[in-house]
């Protein structure tokens, strides 16, 4: 094998056959899909699959009770519904996270409000949510950001000090555990998804968490357009009682997921070793920094995110350029690498016009009529402006990959350090790293 960088014509070190695609289709998923094939029940609310899914996920996070959805995006607005955010409310969440940890307030005509993040673990930095705390904050939304959660202890305690409901976004973090228990389980309501990427996957598709009983029954209102049950004959009235929406989730994805489920531990097991193994030989390469995780916390990396410290590597240049430089060098050599958020979440022109509902200024309109004014410029943001510039993804720790798969894409990181002013002269070459669509499941 030639020496010379794959951007600069030298062989690469990876191809796209040592990897092995995400979810992992078993016999599991044939048997549970054939049995909704065999019921001939397709659909409904409290249809036998998505029930099971419903009883086994609340079990499986400790909670009293559990509602499938049709995304995590969903999951998350009947969150804010059903514990009573009103127009005009502010939601608190983390500026490096997908956009849906922020929009799900605007669909609910609340303000999304964005705090920075801590620069070891990329999660909201509990010590800078105080100050963002203003007599209209309503909710806070931590996100257990790429499969780590954040550090809920300091937040739950701001949040019961000022009054605040705490929604869980955990739609990255199946499986993971903060001091000892499974995220979805602390705040007032758990959300997850269980899109084609997730941890848990089935096809599309989300939860909703929690121990509250109004919060079941909001949550059962809101997801079928608040329409009313019968009590006595249980068909429903069609006299919606509450505002609702169409967020009720079928029986083919709620199969799905129950058959992965049966395979989510032993799955995370496999991510959890081939990030441990990644970071123990990436930590020592000067200049990447692999991600971290507090010892209070089990990691399930969704994402397995590096980043790059040009002066570490000695390299004094442009952060972002050497970041770019080193993943393009990567990509060349077979490595799927690729950023997942290009910019904090509030830098996004969505925040930087602050036109919604019908491109109105709504619903920031509302609150600026009392002389509320939001400032989203990302220089409030500088750590996830940081973490935006030097990090890229580095796919494949999912199961079924393994030491194989780990070894190349490490001989390739030491390929790439070794002769890192070739990559940086081809820094600007037209190169767009990434993984493709069927790498998760995507068509
Ligand atoms: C995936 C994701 C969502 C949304 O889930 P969907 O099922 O795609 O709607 C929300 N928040 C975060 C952090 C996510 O990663």
């Amino acid at each position: 094998m030639s020496s010379r960088l794959a951007i600069a014509g030298g062989t690469p070190v990876v191809t796209r056959d040592d990897y092995q695609n995400w979810p992992i289709i078993t016999d599991d998923d044939r048997r549970l899909v054939n049995e909704v094939l065999d019921s001939g029940i397709v659909a409904g609310g409290t249809a036998p699959q998505v029930s099971a899914l419903e009883r086994e996920w609340a079990a499986y996070i400790g909670t009293q009770h559990c509602l499938t959805t049709v995304s995590g995006t969903s999951a998350l607005h009947m969150a804010l519904a059903a514990v009573g955010v009103k127009p005009g409310d502010e939601v608190i969440t983390s500026a490096f996270t997908f956009l849906a940890s922020a929009s799900c307030a605007l669909h609910q005509n609340a303000v999304p409000v964005f705090v920075d993040i801590d620069p070891r673990t990329y999660c909201m930095d509990p010590s800078q949510l105080e100050a963002a705390i203003t007599e209209h904050t309503k909710a806070v939304i931590p996100v257990h950001i790429q499969g780590l959660s954040a550090d809920l202890d300091p937040i739950l305690a701001i949040a019961k000090q000022h009054g605040l409901h705490v929604i869980e976004d955990a739609c990255q973090a199946h499986g993971a555990t903060y001091k000892g228990r499974r995220v979805g389980s602390f705040g007032d309501v758990g959300t997850f998804s269980l899109n084609n990427f997730k941890n848990l996957c089935g096809g599309e598709g989300g939860l909703f968490t929690t121990d509250s009983e109004e919060y079941l029954n909001k949550g059962v209102l809101i997801r079928c357009f608040g329409d009313e049950v019968d009590e006595v004959s249980h068909r429903r009235v069609y006299n919606a009682s509450i505002l609702g929406y169409m967020y009720r989730n079928q029986e083919l994805p709620a199969a799905l997921a129950r058959a992965q489920l049966l395979h989510l531990d032993e799955n995370n097991a496999v991510r959890i070793a081939n990030a441990d193994y990644l970071s123990a030989e990436l930590a020592k390469i000067p200049g990447v920094i692999p991600p971290y995780c507090p010892p209070d916390c089990r990691h399930v990396y969704f994402m397995y995110n590096v980043r790059f410290d040009a002066p570490a590597a000695g390299e004094d240049g442009d952060r972002r350029r050497f970041r770019v430089a080193v993943e393009k060098a990567l990509y060349c050599e077979g490595v799927l690498v690729g950023q997942w958020q290009t910019m904090p979440v509030p830098a996004q022109d969505l925040f930087q016009s602050q036109l919604g509902y019908g491109g109105s200024r709504h619903p920031w309109a509302l609150n600026e009529a009392k002389g509320v004014r939001y400032n989203y410029d990302p220089a409030q943001f500088p750590v996830a402006q940081m973490l935006c510039d030097t990090y890229t993804v580095v796919h494949g720790v999912h199961a079924p990959n393994g030491k194989e798969l780990m070894d190349k894409i490490l001989s390739a990181f030491h390929k790439v350090f070794s002769d890192l002013g070739t990559a940086l002269d081809h820094a600007d070459d037209e190169i767009y790293p990434g993984a493709d669509g069927k790498l998760y499941g995507a068509g």
